[in-house]
């Protein structure tokens, strides 16, 4: 299990790496531009952005994303 834990100042995000195919539906769906690819995965480098909207969760694929408000 290869699972990444981002804590913010509001929510936790977490991504399993296995899971991710760094398709990128998360970076083109997020309306806050939380998510950005690095080498083939997605990272929320702007996580204190996030407006909790859940379309990240709601929108991968692979049901990569775990998110502490969706
Ligand atoms: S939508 Fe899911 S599979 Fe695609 S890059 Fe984001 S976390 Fe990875
Ligand atoms: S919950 Fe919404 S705003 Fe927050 S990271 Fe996911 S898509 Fe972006």
């Amino acid at each position: 299990m290869d699972i990444k834990t981002w804590d913010g100042d509001k929510v936790t995000i977490s991504i399993d790496y296995d899971k991710c195919n760094g398709n990128g539906a998360c970076v083109e769906i997020c309306p806050a531009s939380v998510y950005e690819l690095q080498n083939n995965k997605s990272v929320p480098v702007h996580i204190d952005e996030c407006i909790e909207c859940c379309a990240c969760v709601e929108n991968c694929p692979q049901q990569a994303i775990k998110h502490s408000s969706c």
